[in-house]
């Protein structure tokens, strides 16, 4: 599995090194999962070995849950050796309980670089499994390492299928968006189809899974149960997340600083904000600018301290209290338009900015934030 979201939680859990410069954490919500594996491996270990004590098949069946986690990584290590050949950085990669995550902080420009940097975690786990498969031959039935490595094979088949699935998050389903992407030159329509794909494979998980034990005459398995609807909702909330980012995209042309502006009024710091908001409405306008004696802007006034000012201590409060000094950061070219606008309003938070002209122009007027948000609303 891989995915690109920057919001998650600046400490992953414990740094376990980093193998290609990558840094690699463990969540702690690891040793759950390793629990629950030597768990229920534990009694086809004691199968396989029957005059082992039983705390040695327990200790075989936890250094599986160690390997295959190791496996896992060395999936997540595909992915990233091969984003960072395509000159991507990569973030960290992440284990936890349902297996790995690589941060890659920009998507692949091109479908064939998506596939490949998606292809590549899958194709490790299938090549670990066909080693396996034939390194199991050189170790005696019934010894320790045969057990060990036998399973890891089968381990690695199912996540290198199982990763193939055509649905995002899955790296089957990135697969599918460089199809769709490649086919329609569009990577918002390859995304979507990617997705809603899904969506589909996340319920056709959990009917599979209800239905499972009456197809085979069996009673409810619900640890089966349990695993996929765990497994699809986490594919159910990738892949609407993914829906999500495409709708952003989708609207991004229309994001544009300048028709998205304010009218704004010049006030000096002293005046009331009665007397401001007078002076706006004759104006017309849509903001106040705090302007200095030689009319260059100082400030801008917080449009929601105007609105949570009682209307009866508004003669009293000068405008010159409610605004935000203007630092360099908050002063935006009027022409800046889609990720290039959310990405400088990213890097300072803020209510309210003012829009300049570029080439020293004068101010243009000031974009208010809640506009901007207006846009994706209802996304
Ligand atoms: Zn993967």
């Amino acid at each position: 599995m891989s995915t690109q979201s920057p919001q998650r939680p600046e400490s992953p859990g414990l740094r376990m090194g980093r193998p290609f410069g990558i840094p690699v954490y463990v969540s702690p919500t690891w040793l759950i999962v390793a629990a629950f594996i030597t768990y229920t491996f534990q009694p086809m270990v004691a199968m396989e070995l029957p005059d082992r004590d039983t705390l040695v098949t327990y200790l075989v069946a936890f250094v599986f849950a160690v390997f295959l986690y190791v496996s896992v990584l060395l999936h997540e290590l595909a992915h990233c050796v091969v984003a960072r050949y395509f000159g991507l950085p990569v973030k960290r990669i992440t284990l936890y309980l349902l297996g790995g995550v690589s941060e890659i902080e920009r998507e692949p420009e091109t479908p064939a670089r998506e596939f490949s940097v998606a292809f590549a975690g899958p194709l490790l786990s299938l090549g670990l499994a066909a080693v396996g498969f034939f390194a199991s031959d050189l170790f005696p039935v019934g010894t320790i390492p045969h057990v060990l490595v036998w399973q890891l094979w089968i381990s690695n088949l199912i996540v290198g299928v199982f990763n193939m699935l055509p649905g995002l998050p899955l790296d089957g389903g990135r697969m599918l968006r460089a199809g769709v992407w490649k086919l329609t030159r569009d990577s918002g329509k390859g995304t979507l189809a990617a997705a809603w794909f899904g969506r589909g494979l996340a319920v056709v998980l959990v009917l599979y899974a209800l239905a499972a034990p009456a197809m085979t005459g069996q009673g409810t398995s619900w640890s089966l149960l349990l695993w996929s609807v765990l497994l699809a909702s986490f594919i159910w909330i990738g892949a609407s997340q993914s829906l999500r980012v495409a709708r952003v995209r989708a609207r991004m042309p229309q994001l544009q600083a300048r028709a998205l502006a304010r009218r704004a009024i010049p006030v000096t710091p002293e005046v009331p904000l009665a007397e401001a908001l007078r002076r706006r409405e004759q104006a017309q306008a849509g903001a106040m600018v705090v302007v200095d004696h030689e009319g260059d802007p100082i400030a801008i006034v917080n449009e929601a301290a105007v609105t949570a000012t009682p209307e009866q201590r508004r003669p009293w409060v000068t405008v010159g209290s409610l605004a935000r000094t203007l630092e360099p950061s908050l002063v935006l070219p009027a022409d800046l338009s889609g990720e290039a606008l959310i990405d400088a309003m990213r890097g300072a938070p803020s209510g309210e900015y003012l829009l300049v002209e570029r080439d020293g122009g004068g101010v243009y007027g000031v974009l208010v934030t809640a506009d901007v948000n207006r846009v994706f609303s209802g996304v």
